[in-house]
């Protein structure tokens, strides 16, 4: 089979390779769709993301979807030639955090394209077969692909528990601060100001549903946290959620914060060591939470996606054939106009 594998920062290879087979209470699928995330762009420019760092070629690649096609020991051979989202994350099963549900916090999680698990880069893969979800008809590759983060921005507004009238500050509107719009569609009455350099993003979010929208290009940091908080009206945001992970959101997300704020940080910073101001924070009792990827929030997305509540398929604006990879990742990396989730089509080479 073929896989694309990456050998240094910014090159790609497309490598010949062979086929896994499915292990016991594994299912071989061919790959269809793998969408391009923000990690996997740190990854492609540096080598590494916070303090993972990929060696070897390796393949990287964990938004996916595909095709059953092989079954290991221990798996009903019902499910060949199903259609199937993947949750990439595998966690041990065994640790504390594992066997009290909270399996995100894993010590020792296993990550589809993070080492030493080859990604979704090539034509197949072998993968535990219970973190594979049944795609129903109504939710295309491109829905399902967007899943995957649509899922983790559940995850974020569970934890900040929304509540109606609440005002919220959306930090970042590209992939996962866009999700977060959508889940936020579900809730009523509230107040969300969004942030962003790019003039499109910003306009796509005030279609989504974005009350006020504020374009933070070209000012000093104190302006553009006076504009959003007067978006806010004045007093600052019930919630904050920080998506871009730049230096900048990061200052901001504890200035733009309301008196007894909630932070719900989930973009991966640049920096390991980030900045903000912990007399803000102090002042206003700011309550920070980190969010770790999803936590049982697959299945109820895919569900409100099959019953049209939910349109992740509409944030995908590029699709690209696996030849064209390289590209597909400058033009994300570039944040081109009008660009916000770009695929790659892994049928088409
Ligand atoms: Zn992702
Ligand atoms: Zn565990």
């Amino acid at each position: 089979m073929k896989r694309i594998a990456l050998i240094e920062p910014r090159r790609f290879e497309v490598q010949d390779v062979e086929r896994p087979s499915p292990g016991p209470g594994e299912a071989l699928l061919r790959i269809r769709k793998v969408g391009v995330c923000g990690s996997d762009v740190h990854l492609f420019q540096k080598g590494r993301i916070g303090d993972i760092v990929i060696g070897e070629p390796f393949v990287i690649g964990h938004e996916c979807t595909g095709v059953i096609e092989e079954v290991g020991e221990g798996v009903s051979r019902d499910c060949i030639g199903k259609r199937v989202a993947v949750e990439p994350a595998i966690p041990c099963g065994r640790c504390r955090w594992c066997i009290e549900g909270t399996c995100n916090m894993c010590p020792t999680v296993g990550f589809l394209g993070l080492p030493p698990v080859h990604g979704a880069f090539r034509e197949y893969i072998s993968h535990p077969a219970y973190l594979l979800e049944d795609l129903p008809d109504e939710i295309d590759d491109a829905a399902a692909v967007v899943l995957e983060p649509l899922a983790i921005a559940m995850n974020a507004v569970k934890l900040v528990k929304v509540r109606p009238g609440h005002r919220i500050a959306i930090l970042g509107t590209g992939v996962l601060g866009t999700c977060l719009l959508e889940v936020l569609k579900l809730y009523r009455g509230l107040h969300v100001v969004c942030v962003d350099l790019a003039a499109d993003r910003l306009e796509r979010a005030r279609r989504m549903g974005a009350r006020e929208t504020v374009r933070a290009a070209g000012q000093g940091d104190e302006e553009i946290a006076a504009e959003i908080r007067a978006a806010l009206g004045g007093e600052g945001a019930d919630i904050v959620f920080e998506c871009a992970g730049a230096a900048q959101t990061i200052w901001n997300m504890a200035e733009v914060a309301g008196p007894d704020g909630h932070i719900s940080a989930i973009g991966s910073s640049h920096d390991d060591r980030i900045i903000f101001s912990s007399g803000s924070a102090r002042r206003k009792g700011l309550t920070i939470r980190y969010v770790r990827r999803s936590l049982h929030t697959l299945g109820p997305c895919m569900e409100l996606v099959r019953r049209g509540e939910l349109d992740p398929g509409a944030l995908v604006t590029n699709v690209f054939p696996a030849s064209e990879i390289t590209t597909a990742f400058e033009l994300v990396e570039s944040q081109a106009d009008g660009l916000l989730k770009a695929l790659i089509d892994m049928e088409q080479w």
